[in-house]
């Protein structure tokens, strides 16, 4: 399915669930959310309909997230029931790893085929101050059974803000002796980040990919080691932006995902569906297409033409240039 633009868009994010057991600083208010009503939520049988149109229509590639997508009950079914519908040939999921030790296992034997964990600091005592209420522990044990369950390739994503004052060299080295892929991520204007701390997102606290990889490499020859090399072979499979690095021997790679200063709008391959039922063409636009209402009151047709719809009015690129805020919609809601 190729969009205005010549792009083939084969990928839709689902988030299932606006509701997440952290607080990450830079995605959701202390207080957590305003309650949305029941009825408001897509349901699984909703969500399930809509997927069998858009495999029909060529979309072939579904991410689930949120919110925290494990959050919300009955999960395991969802995946099974995705995984059997025709033409869907990759499940994905973004989530924090807190409840992976308990779900990993069914996920695999339903269908998920990997994971992304998000994970800002191997620094415990950071950890729980950036989720404001994590344990480090747990998301660690929620990567561990992400590698068991094979649920791979394993990527740690880590949102790169400027004065949270990150170990970037750490996190590079931890893909020296383990399997995993950590991407760093252009912290992007996106909601009320950290809004109700009195501290919004700001140009300021962006930290380029160029110079994160800059002082990642600084640090590497500080210690006597090699710096990040470029690899455009064996990178880790899925449907991403990154560009990937890795440290001569090391068993994972470093990816660098740059929407802000290096936008990759022109290869962008994906739809987003909020967990109300709104398709969203773009992550940095507020623009949404109301597929709830076509699921629940029109036939399989209206539900193709809401995607058709929103497919025509994906935007060539974004013009947000940095300084900005994109969508006054919090992240937890859009999905990532
Ligand atoms: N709860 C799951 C998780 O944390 O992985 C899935 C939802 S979360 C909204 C998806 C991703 O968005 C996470 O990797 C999170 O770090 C990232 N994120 C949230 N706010 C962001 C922002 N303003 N800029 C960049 N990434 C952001
Ligand atoms: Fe929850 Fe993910 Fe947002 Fe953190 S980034 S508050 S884990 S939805």
């Amino acid at each position: 399915m190729k969009d205005t633009y010549g792009r083939k868009i084969d990928y839709l994010r689902i988030s299932l669930t606006d509701r997440c057991n952290l607080r990450c600083l830079y995605c959701m208010p202390a207080e957590g959310i305003p309650q949305v009503p029941h009825e408001a939520i897509l349901t699984y049988d909703e969500i399930i309909e809509l997927v069998r149109v858009a495999a029909s229509i060529g979309i072939h590639h579904i991410r689930l997230t949120g919110g925290e997508p494990l959050v919300r009950k009955g999960i395991v079914p969802l995946v099974k029931a995705i995984h059997a519908i025709d033409g869907i040939k990759t499940i994905s999921m973004t989530t924090n790893g807190i409840l992976l030790p308990k779900y990993a296992h069914d996920l695999k034997l339903a269908g998920l085929d990997r994971v992304n964990i998000s994970l800002d600091t191997l620094d415990p005592a950071r950890y729980h101050e950036i989720t404001r209420c994590g344990s480090f522990d747990a998301a660690v044990a929620g990567i561990k059974a992400a590698l068991e369950e094979k649920l791979d390739p394993v990527k740690i994503n880590a949102v790169a803000i400027r004065s949270l004052d990150q170990d970037f060299f750490a996190f590079a080295r931890y893909t020296i002796d383990m399997p995993l892929h950590v991407r760093f991520i252009e912290y992007m204007p996106v909601g009320n980040s950290r809004g109700v701390d009195g501290c919004g997102w700001g140009a300021d606290d962006v930290i380029s990919c160029e110079e994160i990889i800059a002082i990642i490499n600084q640090k590497a020859r500080d210690a006597g080691m090699q710096p990040l090399q470029p690899i455009d072979k064996d990178v880790p499979e899925g449907r991403g932006p990154a560009r990937y690095y890795s440290f001569p021997g090391a068993k994972g790679t470093v990816g660098f995902i740059s929407p802000l200063s290096n936008h990759f709008c022109s290869t962008c391959n994906r739809i987003r569906l909020t967990s109300e039922g709104m398709i969203r063409p773009c992550l940095f636009s507020d623009q949404e297409f109301d597929i709830r209402a076509a699921l629940r009151h029109g036939d399989e047709g209206d539900v193709r033409s809401v995607l058709l719809n929103a497919l025509a009015a994906k935007p060539g690129e974004h013009h947000e240039g940095g300084h900005a805020r994109a969508t006054t919609v919090n992240m937890n809601t859009i999905g990532g």
